[in-house]
């Protein structure tokens, strides 16, 4: 068996624990910390050793890279080579959920990118996770600190299900504000970007601002066998629960009417307020989970990460069906994650 170590659990952590934090880091540990997005799971990035226990622990595998985590987008010159694009959509979006791709500088191990000659580059605007890296004052690289093929940790405890006994440190900050990780994009050129991975910041904030979007085919839809999407994490089978997930696309009655027909005791209904009180009278022995309001993406998006968590701890439940969301502004990272998490299964109604 492998050697277990002792996992550090800190709630609510002083600024003190915070120093040690960073100094662990510094001297090759790994440590899990919050960000608005997701938790990471950080190392440094300069320490190929240190990096190299990220994949690990995870189980993550070795050519999908780690994002670079920032204490300011100032920084990023010295570890990648940056452009017209990169730095106006720092001065737009960072700090915040968003991550650029950039050609990188020698100095990043392979071990760190996987062995591309990219580098991804994130500067977190949480609290914590910004007085960490201050303190740490060098690159850290973080990639969810969720085990590889579990849903993202959007809190503490999901951290310590996953890491618990794994890494050196959990620095419990509460739950994070969006609870879907960073959008991810490459430049093309000075105003054209390309979407390797929908987030908070959505098509719309871009386009308002000037930039033109393209999609990487990976956002939506199943790549074929030798296809290979540029976000090389895209590829794997994300966010899984263990019950099958079927999306359903259709008027709103057609997609009640289904689920009213269809659930049973091993049925759970991943369903917004609205819906589940339609469902809800017929069907009082369904398990139905409520993402939140109708319009109210942002909720969805905070609880669908816990929601797929919550699944794994009924094993009765053995199908989930769910609204395949519309695909504006935030419904865009809503819809990436839930077809992901149904391995491109949509019903047509
Ligand atoms: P995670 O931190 O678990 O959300 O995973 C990081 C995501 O960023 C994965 O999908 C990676 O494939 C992607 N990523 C990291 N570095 C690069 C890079 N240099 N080029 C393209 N995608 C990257
Ligand atoms: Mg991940």
């Amino acid at each position: 068996m492998e050697p277990k170590l002792v996992t550090e659990i800190i709630h609510s952590p002083t600024d003190r624990d915070l120093r040690r934090a960073a100094a662990l880091l510094c001297a090759g540990g790994l440590v899990a910390f919050p960000t608005e997005t997701v938790y990471g799971l950080g190392a440094s990035a300069l320490d190929a050793t240190a990096a190299a226990k990220i994949y690990k622990a995870k189980g993550r595998p070795s050519d999908n890279p780690l994002i670079l985590h920032l204490a300011n987008p100032s920084q990023a010159a010295l570890y990648a080579e940056v452009s017209f694009c990169f730095e106006k959509l720092a001065s737009l979006f960072m700090p915040g959920p968003l991550t650029v791709i950039l050609p990188k500088k020698p100095l990043i191990p392979d071990t760190v990118t996987g062995g591309l000659q990219t580098v991804a580059i994130r500067v977190p605007v949480h609290p914590m996770a910004h007085q960490l890296l201050t303190y740490v004052a060098g690159p850290v690289a973080a990639p969810s600190a969720n085990r590889s093929g579990r849903p993202s940790c959007t809190n503490a405890s999901h951290v310590i299900e996953d890491m618990n006994g794994r890494i050196d440190m959990i620095l419990d900050g509460g739950d994070c504000d969006f609870g879907l990780e960073s959008t991810i994009l490459l430049p093309v050129d000075d105003h054209t970007v390309k979407l390797l991975r929908p987030g908070a910041i959505t098509v719309e904030m871009l386009e308002q601002n000037g930039f033109s979007v393209v999609l990487d085919k990976a956002v939506t839809q199943k790549l074929g066998e030798n296809e290979q999407p540029l976000a090389p994490g895209m590829k794997y089978r994300h966010y899984a629960p263990k019950a099958e997930v079927i999306l359903l696309d259709g008027s709103r009655e057609r997609v009640v009417t289904y689920m009213e027909q269809r659930a049973d005791a091993g049925t759970a209904l991943l369903l917004t307020d609205e819906m589940k009180s339609e469902v809800l009278g017929q069907k009082p022995d369904v398990t139905v989970l409520s993402l939140g309001k109708e319009g109210d993406r942002l909720t969805q998006a905070h609880r669908l990460f816990t929601l797929l968590r919550t699944l794994d701890e009924h094993p009765e439940i053995r199908r989930v069906y769910a609204a395949l969301p519309a695909t504006d502004n935030i419904g865009l990272a809503l819809y990436n994650r839930l077809v992901k998490a149904s391995g491109y299964t949509v019903l047509r109604l």
